[in-house]
């Protein structure tokens, strides 16, 4: 849904304006899936909107549930047949997180992300983004699932910020009280590292919260592993990170996937503090060491002893530090596990 094309479609119509309040409260406070579902409106109405604005920019193919119920993908239909992933996921009893997309496929070409194998088909529009999200609310209404999703992360497919506008568009949907009014706080960006965007959203979005795919310290290994560090290695990624904390003073996460015997030694740990030290104050560092998902790449998964080791050298670096693993792996629904099937499959 398209707040500004609905308005201007009631204004077409010569409806009034109150008829917004009404769409406004069933489509974000009901969940609703159509504009027949509105039954507050007149029946003339319905058909008049649904002739000239799409309800949802989305729909649904297919949904896959993990066998534990805590996450659950779908992948979405775009108007011009394109297709798109998005997770559902459930990290605790109370608490539900959609994972959304930002692009149909990706440019980075991360070596070991089944998004980057696919390349870029286009960026999504801010309608497509965040209707993803107005798709899981509608999802959990219709299947009864208890909780409120209000937790967004922005860790689908595609680079965030090689669609600033979009995203920031889409950001802005997101939090609006009158629409979604999900928290900025509740909301993460996640980049592979375009650092003229971070300083931007720094300042243009100083409570949401921003990660940072670093998967190594050093550049001629980032380079390889994260072809974005060619354009923006790692000193000017440490300059624009600074700077982001100087416009936000947030805390930034660094994701960082655990690939075995290439980024997980212990001098690749020695490197990242090193480097984390050009960044910022420790407080605002944190780290989060994610567990590899299979992919169809080279790469294997580390061994645990060798993330734990790694973990302890980030610890006795004096910085936080996580070990993740991500849920959905049996539906192939977690990070870097996105990827579209042809259409008609
Ligand atoms: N393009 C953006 C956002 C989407 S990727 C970015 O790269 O930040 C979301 C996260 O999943 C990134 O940290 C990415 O590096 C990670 N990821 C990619 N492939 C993965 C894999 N096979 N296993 C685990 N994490 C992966
Ligand atoms: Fe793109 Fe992120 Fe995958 Fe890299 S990890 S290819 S930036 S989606």
């Amino acid at each position: 849904m398209d707040a500004a094309k609905v308005q201007s479609a009631l204004a077409d119509l010569g409806l009034p304006k109150f008829r917004w309040e009404q769409i406004r409260q069933a489509v974000f406070g009901q969940a609703v899936e159509s504009w027949d579902a509105i039954a507050v409106l007149p029946a003339a109405a319905r058909a008049a909107l649904a002739e000239k604005v799409p309800f949802m920019s989305v729909t649904e193919r297919r949904v896959d549930v993990s066998g534990d119920g805590r996450a659950h993908k779908a992948l979405l239909d775009l108007k011009d047949g394109r297709v798109v992933e998005t997770v559902l996921l459930r990290p605790s009893e109370t608490r539900w997180t959609t994972c959304i997309s930002s692009q149909v496929g990706c440019a980075v070409a991360c070596t070991f992300c089944a998004t980057g194998l696919m390349g870029l088909t286009r960026s999504l529009t801010p309608e497509e983004i965040t209707d993803q999200v107005l798709f899981w609310r509608q999802y959990m209404a219709k299947k009864n699932l208890p909780g409120r999703l209000d937790n967004v992360v922005y860790m689908g497919m595609g680079e965030p910020f090689a669609c600033y506008d979009q995203v920031a568009a889409s950001l802005k949907t997101l939090v609006d009280q009158r629409q979604f009014g999900i928290g900025s706080r509740h909301i993460s960006v996640s980049t592979s590292g375009v650092a003229p965007k971070i300083v931007q959203f720094g300042k243009d979005f100083p409570q949401v919260n921003l990660a940072i795919s670093l998967h190594a310290a050093t550049d001629p290994l980032r380079t390889r592993l994260v072809p974005m560090n060619k354009a923006y290695d790692l000193a000017k990624l440490a300059e624009a990170l600074k700077e982001y904390i100087g416009s936000s003073n947030r805390k930034i996460f660094f994701e960082y996937v655990l690939l075995k015997g290439e980024n997980d030694r212990p001098e690749d740990a020695d490197a990242l503090v090193k480097w984390l030290a050009t960044v910022g104050p420790k407080e605002l560092l944190h780290v989060n060491l994610i567990v590899f998902n299979q992919t169809d790449t080279p790469h294997q998964p580390t061994d645990e002893n060798d993330a734990r080791e790694f973990q302890k050298r980030m610890l006795a670096g004096g910085y936080k530090s996580t070990v993740r693993q991500n849920l959905g792996r049996d539906i192939d629904g977690a990070c870097g596990q996105l990827v579209v099937l042809e259409k008609g499959k």
